[in-house]
Formats: structure tokens, sequence, C-alpha cells
């Protein structure tokens, strides 16, 4: 049998896309290696719990507050107003997508992606099955990538596939404490450059349990588990009992190009879609798991490789400006301890605090008043110049 589209990679993005196709009536295999939990700081944002469904239980906390923590541990408590930012556990999560997209009418491969090749007829995916460790083939029309950073469809298929940039992010799962600092509901987030000297460092609720951890680009200079291990002590969670040390690589710059021109379309960390300063990953991979199911579709129909073009043109439409913002704030406010120092006095500002978090709840820049606008551009003016002081 010949399959409209194998789905290379069953996470957010994957899941999705097949879902999506699968929904459309499209016959889809959707192949995933399967058995490794994706590390992950598991934050999403309402617009994803409403966009893509989620229903409550796989939330495992609901965040009210993010604390900001500046080099010199000053503080800034933003309470998220109108709505909660989720978490999710991505060993259930994760599953939970894989399984709503067979429900969908999906076929579920488990295996490992070795190439694509060609007939006159499509492209011939060989994997390798997880169960009998063989060699088997999945004949397609077209090919979704979805199979997460350093993906090996990019690499073999799409232009610039094989040197995105990454930081490696590295945390640790833990039991939650009781009592203390720690608080069940508050996303602390850490800008200190003896934990990351170009991002930063978490603390991430997860109901029983929670993730501690920090990215940087640095990976060969500084040691991620010794930044985390001072991480856990500076938050008072050092005896907290570890269940999983792990890390992995998070993209900083999406390609410029998602296909390949023939048959193959990329989706998620595979195009190395993740947001700059945040390093948000699960909206943007879910979001492009969609736009690439609407490109294949598009091209199955018209039969034009042109249109999986639109995967990257109608994502880049709706979030190319945000991307942009973030990067700058990234370049301008990750350098230097005196910069994060200023950044966390910028977020004291209540129209910094309802902006960003407008963009990150809903995935909108809002219009705030004109005023407000001036006032942040005006302060951000005065902290880059050193104008203002950076504890003011
Ligand atoms: C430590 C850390 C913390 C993070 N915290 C957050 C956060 O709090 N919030 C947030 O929004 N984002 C976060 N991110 C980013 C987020 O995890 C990713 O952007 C997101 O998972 C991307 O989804 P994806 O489907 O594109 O890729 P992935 O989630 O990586 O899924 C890829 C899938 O492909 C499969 N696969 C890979 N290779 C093969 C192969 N060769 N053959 C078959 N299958 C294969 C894998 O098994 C996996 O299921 C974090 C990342 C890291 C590393």
């Amino acid at each position: 049998m010949r399959y409209d589209v194998v789905v290379v990679g069953g996470g957010p993005a994957g899941a999705t896309a097949a879902m999506d196709l699968a929904r459309e009536g499209k016959s889809v295999a959707m192949l995933d290696r399967d058995g490794r939990i994706k590390p992950c700081g598991g934050a999403i944002p309402p617009r994803l719990i409403e966009d893509f469904d989620i229903p409550d239980a796989q939330l495992v906390a609901k965040i009210n507050t993010a604390r900001m923590i500046s080099p010199t541990a000053r503080h800034v408590d933003i309470p998220i107003e109108n709505g909660f930012v989720g978490m999710v556990d991505r060993e259930h999560f994760d599953e939970f997508l894989r399984k709503r997209a067979v429900v969908s009418g999906a076929k579920r491969y488990s295996g490992t992606f070795v190439s694509i090749d060609r007939d006159d007829q499509g492209p011939i995916i060989t994997f390798k099955d997880k169960q009998t460790q063989k060699n088997r083939t999945l004949y397609a029309k077209l090919v979704i990538g979805a199979d997460g950073a350093r993906s090996a469809v990019a690499r073999s298929e799409v232009p610039g596939g094989d040197t995105i940039p990454y930081v490696m992010a590295y945390h640790e799962i833990v039991e939650a404490p009781e009592g203390g600092d720690y608080d069940p509901d508050r996303c602390d987030v850490i800008y200190d450059g003896s934990i990351s000297p170009d991002f930063y460092g978490w603390v991430f609720p997860h109901g029983k349990q929670a993730s501690i951890g920090m990215g940087t680009g640095h990976e060969k200079e500084v040691d991620l588990k010794e930044a985390t291990r001072a991480l856990r002590e500076s938050s008072g969670l050092t005896e907290c009992v570890t269940i999983r040390r792990e890390g992995a690589p998070i993209p900083l710059e999406p390609l410029k190009r998602w296909d390949n021109g023939i048959d193959v379309v990329l989706a998620g960390d595979a195009a190395g879609v993740v947001a700059p300063s945040s390093g948000e990953g699960i909206y943007y991979a879910m979001f492009g798991g969609r736009m690439a199911a609407d490109a294949v579709l598009a091209c199955l129909d018209s039969g034009k490789p042109s249109d999986l073009k639109l995967a990257r043109k109608r994502f880049m439409k709706e979030h190319k400006t945000v991307f942009k913002v973030l990067r700058m704030m990234q370049d301008a406010y990750y350098k230097s301890d005196d910069r994060r120092e200023r950044f966390v006095s910028l977020c004291h500002d209540v129209d910094v605090q309802r902006l960003t978090f407008e963009a990150y709840m809903n995935k909108k820049l809002v219009k705030a008043r004109p005023m407000a606008h001036l006032k942040i551009m005006a302060k951000n003016i005065g902290h880059l110049t050193r104008l203002i002081r950076a504890t003011s």
C-alpha cells in the first residue's frame, strides 16, 4: 500500500499533523521510535490548550505567577491575569497526542527512521522496526519530517537541515518539595550568568514533580550539570529526590527552507522552530504540524510540489514578528549580568508584563495604549544606553 503521507516523528508536531490529515480522510502512517521521554519543561499557553483541544486531565499544574529572578537575586512576581500557564508531563502528553492521531485514523509504527529512497511514484521510507530490529519500508506520496531537533529527515532531505544552530538544555526532574520557598503554582525564571551565560535557568512545577534546568549555547565551556546543581542549591531544592536527569538540544533559528521542493516538508524542531528568548517550542511545533498538514493537503490536491512551501509561508505570516521581537530581546538582554539585571528591572513595569504575557498566552501582539508603547520603548533605550540605573 502507498500512504498519502508518512509522518516521521510522533511528538507534538508529528502527532498533530498525523491527526489533522487522518481527520481529512487521508491515509497516514506515523512513525516514532517510542520509549524515550522528551526532556522538556512542559509549559504550554492557553492558546495551545484551546486550539488543540487539550483536556484538563493532561495539565499537571496550572501556574498563576511567573517569578523573574536577577543576578543579584532580586525578583519580580508577575501575576498571570485572565488565565494560567498549563504544565504538561511529556511522558503522558505525547502519548495522548499519538493515541489521538491513531483514533483519528493514522496507522502507528514503532521504529527508527533510516532513509528515504524513491521509485517512480514517490518516496520509500526505510525504518528499523522496534520489535524485530529489522528494516521495513513504507511507501508514501509525501513525507512530513517531524523528528525533532537534529532531525535525520531534515539532514538528509532539506538544504540547510544539517546546520541549524542549537542551545543545549539540561534539566533534572525531582520530587516536588512541600513548603519552603517552593510554590507549586509559580514558575521561576532565573537570569544569572553563573547559571547560564546566554539563556536562563528555570524551576517549573509539575504537580508531584518539578523540572529544574538551564540552557546554553556554550555547552563546551559550561558544565550544564554543575550549573543545575548550583541552581538547585540556590532554589533550596538540593535535598529533593532526583527522578530523571536528561538533556536535549533546542534549535535557535527557523530553517530558510522547510521543504525539499519534491515530496518532503518539515515541522516543529526539525524545521528549527522554537521561540527565541523563551525556548518555547510545543505550541510552535503543533502549529507547524498543522501548517505542514495543510500544505500537504494542498499538494495532494493540486499535484504541485511548490504547495509544500505554504507550510513555512503561513507559519511565518502568523509568527514572524513575535520571533523577531524575541530575538532582539535575547540579543539585547541575555549577554551580561548588567543587562540581565536591567531586564528584570524592566519586568517591574505593568505595561511590559501585560504586553509580554498577552503575546505568550494568546500568541498575538496586542495593541496597547500608544503611551504604553512609547514608555516601554523609552525604558528600553534608557536601559540599553545605561541612562537608567540597572536596579531601578
Ligand atoms: C530541556 C528542555 C526544556 C523545554 N521546555 C519547554 C517548555 O517548557 N515549553 C515549551 O513550549 N517548549 C519547551 N522545550 C522545547 C520543546 O520541548 C520542543 O520545541 C518540542 O518538543 C518540539 O516538538 P517536536 O514534535 O517538533 O519534536 P519532539 O518533541 O522532539 O518530537 C520528535 C519525535 O520524533 C521522534 N524521533 C526522533 N528521531 C526519530 C527517528 N530517527 N525515527 C523515528 N522517530 C524519531 C521522537 O521519538 C519524538 O517523539 C524544551 C526543550 C528542552 C530540551
